[in-house]
């Protein structure tokens, strides 16, 4: 028995069936490599969904890593810890300068920030836009309106209104039972989708017409994939608070709620808390991966390989549009190519891992590190499929 059929009969026994996943076991990965366990080596563009921004095991990461975990691993939030108040520390600076709230993962984040968004405006709505992914827990899952994601669920957390990607609609949405609007810049799970600036000054003024909070979920497109460390920079609009997660441990599971100061000071203790976060790991790891994502020499290199990829993208045949900012890339396939397929075949038969979010979109995210001729490399093997 291969390792793989192995793996696949513990999952069909063993493991709650959450998950469609593609027949292949990698066990290493390097930059923007990883090599599965007969030994093939694949080129990464989609770097586990935006988490690896550093690349695979980078070394400073690791080296972060084995320190601490080789020092402390966990005391709890009772007690002070190095990594946590000096990730803090540099999360805040490096964006809206309030104060931090550190969790485990995306959807934490925004559970942090929507109950921080009702304790400055107890029972207050949250406001969210058409196409928003926030998320699978449940106050999370309310703010994520999509009919396959939320209907088997019911009844949701109450308490979300719905508001279509149009400025004047958005507005309207907006009132002074509003706690916060939420939205991402760009949104990465329904197929890069970026928000028009005109729509996010519309959110911006409608927030300060009314006094409801502005909350950026920058969990995907934070940490460097748009250009900027974080999207907002690169909109004109500024937000109340913002959530990061996937790429901000460089590999490790964690999250934050960042605010600016006007919501610096709304939580008081035993309003929120979580065993696991703020971990010295995770936080020691994470603050390393900052340093690398906010580094203007890579940042600068992230917009113009974003437009190397989106530019031969929009080249090859099967390709009706391409759209999205940065290293954060969304293909629309013209009729009749159906992309989960290709998604597939790219990564059995081209060695090369990216995404479909959708029938006919394919998302392209490679770590930021990638060079100009590894994306050549890559759409040269998409254009190897027979489309
Ligand atoms: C991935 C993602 C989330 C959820 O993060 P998890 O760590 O999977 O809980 C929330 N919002 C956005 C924009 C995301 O891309």
């Amino acid at each position: 028995m291969s390792p793989l059929s192995e793996l696949q009969e513990l999952e069909l026994e063993f493991v709650l069936p959450t998950y469609a996943r593609q027949p292949v076991e990698f066990v290493r990965g390097a930059g923007t490599r990883l090599w599965d366990s007969d030994g093939n080596e694949y080129l990464d563009f989609l770097s586990g969904i935006s988490v690896l921004n550093v690349g695979h095991c980078h070394p400073r990461v690791v080296a972060a890593i084995t320190a601490q975990a080789a020092r402390l691993t966990h005391v709890s939030n009772l007690y002070y810890t190095e990594p946590a108040m000096r990730l803090s520390a540099a999360l805040s600076r490096s964006s809206l300068g309030g104060k931090v709230f550190l969790c485990n993962s995306g959807a934490e984040a925004n559970e942090a920030a929507i109950k921080l968004a009702r304790r400055a405006r107890p029972g207050g709505e949250i406001v969210v836009v058409r196409d928003g992914f926030h998320g699978r827990t449940y106050g999370a899952l309310s703010a994520t309106p999509q009919e396959s994601k939320q209907a088997p669920f019911a009844p949701l957390v109450p308490g979300f209104v719905v508001a279509a990607k149009d400025p004047g609609a958005l507005a309207a949405a907006v009132s002074e039972r509003t706690a916060a609007v939420l939205l991402e810049p760009i949104q990465g799970e329904s197929g890069v989708l970026v928000l028009d600036d005109e729509l996010l000054r519309s959110a911006r003024a409608a927030c300060d017409a009314t006094g409801a909070a502005l909350i950026f979920d920058e969990i995907q497109t934070g940490m460097g994939r748009t250009g900027t460390l974080w999207a907002y920079e690169q909109t004109g609009v500024v937000p109340d608070a913002l959530t990061s997660a996937k790429a901000l441990g460089g590999g490790l599971p964690i999250g934050a709620l960042v605010t600016g100061p006007r919501l610096a000071d709304t939580f008081q203790p035993g309003d929120h808390g979580s065993t696991f976060a703020g971990g010295p790991v995770a936080c020691a790891a994470a603050l390393v991966a900052l340093e690398l994502c906010g580094d203007p020499g890579l940042l600068v290199g992230v917009s113009q390989l974003g437009e190397r990829l989106a530019g031969s993208l929009a080249e090859l045949p099967a390709v009706a549009r391409v759209r999205g900012r940065g290293l954060m890339v969304g293909v629309d396939l013209v009729d009749g190519a159906f992309a989960p397929e290709i998604a597939r075949r790219a990564l059995l038969e081209q060695r090369l891992v990216i995404n479909a979010t959708g029938p006919s979109t394919l998302r392209f995210e490679p770590p930021l590190i990638v060079t100009d001729g590894e994306i050549d490399d890559a759409v040269a093997r998409l254009g190897n499929l027979p489309l």
